[in-house]
């Protein structure tokens, strides 16, 4: 489960409509909680680090940014609790390439973009044998 307030989702939508024909990508920034849940804090836009042509289908964090948002939440004492990005006109379900290069534990949360507005939002989480992602229920924090 992960806590997310109405002004984080609204930050990740904007986003992904900003980017938009283009994948958008952030870090969740936030406190690891009891029972494996997950509490969002912050959310932190990076920059699509893919070339023009593959920033469609795929999103790559340079490990550059990872780790300026792993050194701004541990200044706040915080932990990078997952990752967002968004779906150009597909669906708020993680592809295979997501899968692929997903760890446990962490969030995952896609946002569908379709012309351009965003339209569903989602987070997964993956399968511990690293078989499949798994929904994740979302509840409201507050503000
Ligand atoms: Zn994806």
């Amino acid at each position: 489960m992960i806590v997310l307030t109405d002004q984080q989702l609204v930050a990740m939508n904007e986003h992904g409509e900003r980017d938009y024909p283009y994948e958008c990508c952030g870090l969740l920034i936030g406190r690891f909680l009891q029972d494996g849940h997950k509490e969002v804090l912050e959310t932190f836009p990076i920059s699509n680090a893919r070339e023009e042509e593959a920033k469609r289908n795929r999103f790559l964090i340079r490990p550059e940014e990872l780790l300026a948002g792993e050194r701004a939440a541990q200044q706040k004492s915080l932990d990078v609790i997952g990752f967002y990005h968004s779906h150009p006109d597909e669906p708020a379900v993680p592809s295979k390439y997501d899968l692929e290069h997903a760890w446990p534990i962490y969030s995952y949360i896609v946002v569908s973009v379709r012309d351009g507005s965003a339209r569903d939002l989602r987070s997964w989480e993956m399968e511990a044998d690293r078989s499949r992602f798994n929904p994740e229920e979302m509840l409201k924090g507050q503000e």
